[in-house]
Parts: structure tokens; sequence; C-alpha cells
């Protein structure tokens, strides 16, 4: 059986006044990430571990913030894409583990809807797809709630 790992990570400068969207769930609160998309660090992170896994390059390679068609894109719908390029590769997720370094706010309560919208874009169950936040101490740039950061590992295995 021919198995592989991959690793992604994402960091996103949080702005004032900008939605925070992460694993697809909108999350209220004062601040969101800046980027050219919905800057939905947990799905980006997750895409660039499988992207990575399957040896296919990376996020810009394949959805450039160049392109007009990915302003405002929705980072699901990115996700349901890659999903279907890694099937065309006869590739299948085993399982995938996310970390979310945020200080604010709290996560806990969203973590089974982004289990739930990341495992439907993958067509799998939530199960496989493992969520953790954690807080930056209140030091450095997590910390002083500047910036979020994600890093996302995933197995996939030929099918
Ligand atoms: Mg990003």
């Amino acid at each position: 059986m021919a198995l592989r790992i991959g690793l992604g990570t994402d960091l996103h400068r949080l702005e004032e006044g900008i939605p925070l969207v992460l694993g697809g769930v909108v999350i209220a609160w004062h601040k969101g990430p800046a980027g050219h998309s919905d800057g939905d660090a947990v799905v980006h992170a997750l895409i660039d571990a499988l992207l990575g896994a399957a040896a296919l390059r990376d996020i810009g390679f394949h959805f450039p913030d160049t392109d007009p068609a990915y302003k405002g894109a929705s980072s699901i719908s990115l996700l349901k894409k890659v999903h279907a390029l890694l099937k065309n590769h006869s590739w299948q997720l085993v399982n995938a583990d996310v970390v979310i370094h945020l200080q604010a706010p709290r996560l806990m309560p969203y973590i089974p809807q982004m289990q739930q919208k990341l495992a439907e874009a993958l067509e799998t169950t939530q199960d496989c797809i493992s969520i953790k936040a954690k807080t930056g101490e209140k030091i450095g740039l997590i910390g002083e709630e500047r910036a979020i950061e994600v890093y996302a590992v995933c197995l996939l295995e030929r099918f």
C-alpha cells in the first residue's frame, strides 16, 4: 500500500473589520485575516498538506492570488477542487491533523462544525479530521492578536 505524508502551513495578518472564517465556519469576531481569498488559514494549510502529500505543488500554483477569479473566493470551494484533483491522481485521504494558533476568540465551540465542513468537502467522516486550537500565551505575533498561523499534516493512500 502506498502512503504519503504531507505538511502545510499558513499565516495571515489579522485586521479589524474583516470576517473571521476558519475551516469554512464564520466566527463572530472583530478581527479577521487579511487575504486575497476569504483568508481561511485552516483550509489553506490543509490544501498545502494535501497537495504536498501528492507532490502536486502548492496552493499558489493552483490558485494564484494574481488571478481575479480567486478574489474573495470561498476556500472550501478550493478544497473541493483539490479533493477532485487528488481523486484524479488516485489518492484518498486517510486522516488530517490541524493545529490553529490564535489568541482569541476561543475556538473550542466551533471545532465540531469545522470538522464537519472539512469532512464534507473531502468526502470523508469527521473522525478523519482532527482540529486543535492553541493560544499564543499573549506574546509574539499570535499572542498579541496580530496574526493567525495554522499547521496541517495529512496522510494519503493510493486507491
Ligand atoms: Mg492563506
